[in-house]
């Protein structure tokens, strides 16, 4: 494991959005990032004054949805009462000379992800989690035929006060667009730009090259071994549907993705089997890495195909794929500034780490 231990300093290029770079610095004697100290995050079963805990619904707006029941409810749907969006009919979007607007309507919707207070993805039963992404298909489908304006529909969850989440109770968002989110259109776009050169799908490439990939490659002047690629060095998990990646070029040191092993571009296209799988792989991934970093906190996005016409001919090029984020440090001036965002560990031994940890 020599090569392992060689010091990388390169920056390297997302190849899906080649705008998005990381500088990748595991020198000895890089400084390690400040980690950040963030508060815990809440691990109670039941809190009295939250609203979202069993037994509060009258805290809280009306039952949008609830899974399996409302009277019986193990995952629970509420609008916003705060929503960065919303409907308020006030007319279209203004434009004056520079200053384009367009009007804020959406919705925004809370997925209450599970009764007890503090329970992690990692602590959730795979059927429960199952149930839990079939509510995320439930209502993105709804939000989308409510609505003909919207160009998108978000889902995400904020988990640890590191990662920006104001209500200590487990929950997801969902937030119906006016708009399709520039991560998504870039990578979207990107995508359909690949596939018109080589007829094929940029994900299912880099998914093929992740379970294949084997090379080393040599120093030209001195034949030193630079770097030594195996098999599956950047899989973390493995499903009979779904595969759990670290991505050679990614912001977060320990960014994880979720793909499905076939092509499919739409979330809403995701069946029985394919969902009790996908709860397999997401729960497992979870708990790596939670043990790893004694506690993650996160940002979860999911990224599928937009609706729209404009994007009616994508459907053999985007694959769409579930992004965990754990926020582990502030971003530095130097990366806000730049937008190159520095990673002290190299995405290969991060996937080792996570990979090395038994469940
Ligand atoms: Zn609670
Ligand atoms: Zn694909
Ligand atoms: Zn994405």
């Amino acid at each position: 494991m020599d090569d392992q231990a060689e010091p990388i300093r390169e920056i390297r290029v997302n190849p899906i959005v080649p705008s998005e770079s990381v500088l990748v610095a595991t020198g000895r004697g890089m400084r390690p990032r400040r980690a950040e100290e963030p508060a815990p995050r809440d691990t109670r079963k039941h809190v009295d004054r939250c609203p979202f805990c069993r037994g509060h619904e009258h805290m809280t707006p009306p039952t949008i949805a609830a899974f399996p029941n409302e009277a019986d409810w193990s995952i629970r749907i509420v609008e916003n009462l705060y929503p960065v969006l919303r409907d308020e009919g006030n007319g279209g979007g203004l434009a004056f000379g520079l200053q384009q607007a367009i009007e804020g309507y959406g919705r925004h919707e809370v997925i209450i992800d599970h009764p007890e207070h503090g329970a992690a993805f990692h602590e959730m039963s795979e059927q429960h989690l199952g149930m839990l992404l079939g509510a995320y298909q439930e209502r993105i489908a709804r939000l989308y035929d409510a609505d003909p304006r919207i160009q998108y529909v978000l889902a995400f969850k904020n988990f640890g006060p590191a990662a920006g989440a104001s209500i200590p109770h487990t929950h997801s968002q969902i937030i119906a667009m006016p708009v399709v989110p520039e991560n998504v259109y870039n990578e979207v776009t990107n995508s359909r730009e690949h596939y018109r050169k080589h007829r094929q799908c940029i994900f299912c490439t880099l998914i093929d090259e992740a379970l294949t990939f084997e090379a080393t490659i040599y120093d030209r002047d001195s034949g030193r071994i630079r770097r030594r690629i195996s098999v599956g060095q950047y899989v973390v998990e493995r499903g009979e549907q779904f595969i759990a990646i670290k991505p050679f070029a990614s912001r977060f040191e320990w960014e994880l993705h979720i793909l499905p092993l076939a092509h499919q571009s739409d979330f809403l296209m995701l069946d029985d089997a394919a969902r009790a799988d996908l709860a397999r792989v997401l729960r497992r991934a979870m708990a790596r890495l939670d043990a790893v970093l004694g506690g993650a906190q996160y940002n979860f996005f999911l990224h599928s195909l937009p609706r729209g016409s404009e994007f009616a001919d994508c459907d053999a090029s985007f694959h769409w794929h579930l992004e965990i984020c754990p926020r582990t440090s502030i971003p530095t001036g130097f990366e806000l500034g730049s937008g190159l965002f520095v990673s002290t560990i190299s995405p290969e031994a991060a996937a080792e780490r996570l990979r090395s940890i038994s469940l």
